[in-house]
């Protein structure tokens, strides 16, 4: 008798609703009242409640209008139906529609997959029903544009993503589960022109970043942080553990590290004796109050016990950072200072730099975001098994 022991190795993958939909308001700063839609790729059916009413090949369109507090669909001049919704599905994978809102007129936009036309108030609500991945690939385009390492439009895809599935609820009220302003996240049209998103997005389909805790990560970031990241408590005066400011040198050498801006000697005082009392203190604080340095992250100006915050100065006097120091030069205040942005998070130009070095998109997120794990939000769904059998021929 021979013995042989045959090793057997089955590792099951079981991808399981990876792919999913998002519904997301179209046009909201718009109201809507008339919108031609004219099919670019595929085939699409226009159902009502109950039934298809049209079916559009590609180049046919149809128009749809509130009327009468309905949404009418015309196709050639010939009325296809009148109701309070409609749903126009696509029979086939990545398909694409363009939008082209006819009252107000507006600029044509495209977008993959399908959509949903109901009402509200007195103009039509336009919802596209999208894969999520074809929804990221819009989104990282309409923010950030093209010619980024692909490392670098990974570790957006997971920020984006992780955004995504943490604010979905919220704009429950209004039918959807994003908008498409910078109220959530900014996405004017499907992808276009960077095959790289979309590579970037599917390489890393269904990752999200979370905490500790294994809650979805509040995904911050901003153009670049100036060599030091912001504390969220300098900001929002909310601690948040994988928030915490730590150094940066990936972005000190990049374009918007350092600025500079000059403010009127005169008007600064005015501001802060206006707003923080600063010449009814009991003593002068003299020239002294010109002269403040940060070599580190601060959260106010000269001394806490002033209560001067430097978010209040960003703001009133647009500055691009809280992360300055100032001092007098004749009649003016002159403000250095490092950074674009609130600094909190993932930092920009730091992150595109370290994706330039080598660093995976998985490093980059690990560093800006301490204390977090890149999971599949889709997990358990995979397992590994191994038999190992003995067999007698
Ligand atoms: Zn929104
Ligand atoms: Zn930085």
């Amino acid at each position: 008798m021979v013995k042989k022991t045959v090793f057997i190795f089955v590792v099951v993958f079981s991808f399981v609703a990876v792919s999913q939909e998002m519904r997301i308001g179209l046009f909201r700063k718009s109201k809507i009242a008339k919108v031609e839609m004219i099919v670019e790729k595929g085939v699409y059916e226009i159902f009502n409640d109950t039934a298809i009413i049209c079916r559009l090949q590609e180049g046919e369109k149809v128009l749809l209008s509130y009327l009468s507090a309905n949404v009418q669909v015309t196709k050639s001049g010939v009325i296809q139906g009148v109701a309070s919704s409609f749903r126009i599905v696509p029979l086939m994978q990545n398909s694409v529609m363009e939008l082209a809102p006819i009252q107000p007129a507006l600029k044509k936009r495209h977008y993959n997959d399908g959509f949903e036309v109901s009402l509200e108030a007195t103009s039509l609500k336009l919802i596209n029903v999208v894969d999520m991945n074809n929804y990221l690939s819009g989104v990282i385009e309409s923010e950030g544009g093209g010619g980024r390492h692909m490392e670098y439009y990974k570790v957006q895809a997971l920020m984006s993503r992780t955004y995504a599935l943490k604010n979905i609820q919220r704009h429950k009220k209004e039918g959807f589960q994003l908008c498409d302003g910078v109220h959530c996240q900014a996405y004017h049209s499907k992808l276009k022109h960077t095959p790289t998103i979309q590579q970037a997005v599917e390489a890393t389909s269904g990752e999200v970043l979370v905490d500790a805790k294994n809650e979805l990560v509040t995904s911050y970031f901003s153009a670049n942080c100036g060599g030091q990241t912001c504390d969220a408590a300098y900001v929002w005066n909310t601690s948040v553990p994988y928030l915490e400011s730590f150094v940066d040198t990936f972005c000190i050498h990049t374009r918007q590290a350092t600025w500079e801006k000059r403010i009127k000697k005169s008007e600064w005082d005015a501001y802060l004796n206006k707003e923080f009392g600063l010449d009814k203190l009991g003593y002068e604080l003299g020239d002294l109050k010109y002269n403040f340095t940060s070599d580190q992250r601060k959260a106010f100006y000269i001394h806490p016990s002033l209560g001067i915050p430097l978010r209040d100065l960003r703001q009133k006097f647009n500055l691009k950072s809280t992360f300055f120091s100032t001092r007098l030069e004749g009649v003016e205040v002159v403000i250095s200072g490092r950074g674009f942005g609130h600094g909190v998070g993932l930092c920009q130009e730091g992150a595109m730099q370290m994706a330039f070095n080598g660093y995976t998109y998985q490093q980059i997120a690990l560093f800006y975001f301490s204390n977090v794990e890149v999971i599949d939000y889709f997990r358990g769904n995979f397992f590994n098994q191994s038999i190992d059998q003995e067999q007698g021929l």
